[in-house]
């Protein structure tokens, strides 16, 4: 007897349950071996006072079957509730994000009929930990956390990734010439684990240059790995370009569990209208029985669905009077791919995964295995200061302490004391630097005392400190940037 393997489905919001009984009708005629359990999220419970929009028995289904097969949520309009997809990759530990962005021409029309790429993208860090805080009356911040780990894991994922599915190339995209510690750790990460893969190219692009490429000559990506913001944003232009957001699946994938979507949303203007296409979620659910060790049935489906389009069977979304034979709906479709299970694509290059496919990714992030030595050797005082000009502020903050010296103060990573270079500076909030030496060659250690001394002395000129930033060197190396123009 054949072991059926559990996966959880949700429904979703919208079009989601048309389009899921579309991909279960044809998942059961191809014999995957699952057993479905189905939980409920998305609109409807947060209505109900759930501001993930997911209840505990949700939860129990998911960490009982450790994978999700998901149709489209809404997330109700106004304040309060909490992104479903966020909640669950960070609860889940879900930290790439995978996109396939393949086109199909001619029945789907692009400009890029040769592309065929996939984006891993970051998914639990950078701006997207939701650290946000309003600081003064005018100034506001959103923290932008890199792990170490965080970048281990998921670089190790795409190179995994490639070699699983035959991919030759990995390209990173950051913009380490700006943020040279945040998006510096991430390349530096890249090329390190670059160097246990020689069987594959690399190579890097600053995002901006690499955007435009991924836009006018996508074609020559293979693989591209990315952090969260730009790993968002490049994805939907990658899908755009494809000509098939309406076509792409998506996996969130963790060591344990794993989340498999279609790209687009719940479409609430063609819902219960049964003409919605249901193949994004369909080359989800091709992704899950990769993950979940049934490629054979992956084959099935994937070959079929590529028969289904070549011969002109498509739903309005794609209906072209040039390349489409019949116009079809939701059910008629998943009817189509259904009849032609067992069947290759001779149009398309018929899908063939060998076995090697079955392996595992799994990533831990656990590859330095020494501490640096870390010394405290300054700190950054950020104050809301409405009142005073640079000039003044510097005059009041020298000599505060007998052990600190204010060395600069920056706005927005701009100096303005001392010798203001800046026309009009923006001194509402200012970052007061202090250190033992002005020598940033010859740094000398502090201590947390020292702070709370000088923090006193900002409390008895009425100075409202908002936050403190302390500097680390470690193993002698700078753990903070400079100033621009100190
Ligand atoms: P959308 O993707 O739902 O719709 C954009 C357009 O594409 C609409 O015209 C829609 O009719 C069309 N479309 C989308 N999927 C289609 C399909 N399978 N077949 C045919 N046409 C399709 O984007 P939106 O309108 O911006 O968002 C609607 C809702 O979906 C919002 O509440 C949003 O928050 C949610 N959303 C959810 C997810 C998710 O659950 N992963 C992703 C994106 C958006």
């Amino acid at each position: 007897m054949t072991i059926k393997t559990p996966i959880t489905i949700a429904y979703g919001d919208g079009i989601g349950p048309e389009i899921m009984a579309a991909t279960m009708k044809i998942l059961t005629a191809a014999h995957a071996p699952l057993a479905p359990e189905t939980i409920e999220i998305g609109e409807k419970l947060y209505l109900e006072g759930f501001t993930s929009g997911i209840p505990d028995t949700a939860w129990e289904s998911l960490k009982r079957t450790k994978v999700l097969l998901k149709g489209p949520i809404t997330t109700p309009q106004g304040g309060g509730y909490k992104s479903l997809n966020v909640t669950l990759r960070k609860t889940l530990g879900l930290f790439a994000n995978v996109r396939p962005c393949v086109s199909y021409p001619p029945f789907v029309p692009t400009h890029h009929p040769h592309m065929n790429l996939v984006i891993v993208r970051e998914n639990e860090e950078g701006t997207y930990s939701g650290i946000e805080h309003q600081q003064t009356d005018e100034v506001y911040q959103c923290l932008k956390l890199v792990t170490r780990p965080g970048c281990e894991r998921v670089i190790h994922y795409a190179f995994e990734y490639a070699r699983k599915f035959n991919r030759k190339k990995v390209t990173c995209l950051t913009k380490d010439n700006i943020m040279k510690m945040t998006d510096g750790i991430f390349h530096q990460v890249f090329n390190e684990i670059a160097r246990e893969y020689p069987d594959i190219k690399t190579e890097h692009f600053i995002i901006d240059i690499g955007t435009a490429l991924v836009a006018a000559e996508p074609e020559r990506f293979d693989v591209i790995i990315t952090s969260n913001l730009y790993g968002d944003i490049i994805s939907d232009v990658a899908a755009q370009i494809a000509g098939s957001v309406g076509l792409a699946g998506s996996a969130n994938v963790g060591n344990h569990v794993a989340m498999f979507e279609a790209i687009h949303g719940s479409a609430p203007d063609i819902a219960g209208k049964k003409i919605a296409n249901p193949s994004g979620l369909i080359n989800a659910s091709i992704q899950m029985l990769i993950h979940i060790n049934q490629p054979e049935t992956a084959m099935l489906i994937e070959n079929a669905w590529l028969k289904t389009l070549e011969e002109g069977i498509h739903t309005a979304d794609i209906y072209s009077k040039e390349h489409s034979k019949k116009k079809v709906n939701t059910d008629e479709f998943a009817d189509a791919v259904v009849a032609h299970l067992g069947q290759k694509p001779a149009s398309f290059k018929p899908i063939e995964y060998r076995n090697d496919i079955r392996a595992k990714i799994e990533c831990y992030g656990e590859r330095k295995k020494t501490l640096s030595k870390k010394e405290l050797v300054g700190v950054d005082i950020f104050i809301d200061n409405p009142h005073y000009a640079p000039e003044e502020l510097g005059k009041k903050l020298t000599k505060m302490h007998p052990h600190l010296q204010l060395v600069v103060i920056t706005s927005r990573g701009l100096k303005v004391w001392p010798d203001c270079m800046v026309e009009a500076p923006y001194a509402h909030h200012c970052s007061c630097r202090f250190q033992a030496t002005t020598d940033i060659k010859n740094l000398q250690p502090i201590t947390h005392h020292h702070i709370i001394e000088l923090l006193q002395q900002f409390e008895q000129l009425s100075l409202d400190v908002i936050k403190t930033e302390n500097l680390y060197t470690f193993d002698g190396k700078l753990g903070f940037s400079l100033a621009q123009g100190q």
